[in-house]
């Protein structure tokens, strides 16, 4: 099979069932799917200072 976020191959001992019943490669992609986009926050911009 393959992983739903990476397309790896995933074998069926090691494959990471996700809430939604997708397979991944590991609990990392398996996380990433899962995690919602309104909880991921924006990194904010460092100010720019003009170096002389
Ligand atoms: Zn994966």
């Amino acid at each position: 099979m393959l992983c739903a976020l990476c397309r790896q191959h995933v074998s069926r001992f090691g494959a990471w069932k996700s809430a939604s019943g997708k397979m991944y490669c590991s609990e990392f992609c398996a996380e990433a799917e899962t995690i919602e986009p309104e909880t991921v926050t924006a990194p904010t911009p460092l100010p720019q200072r003009e170096q002389r």
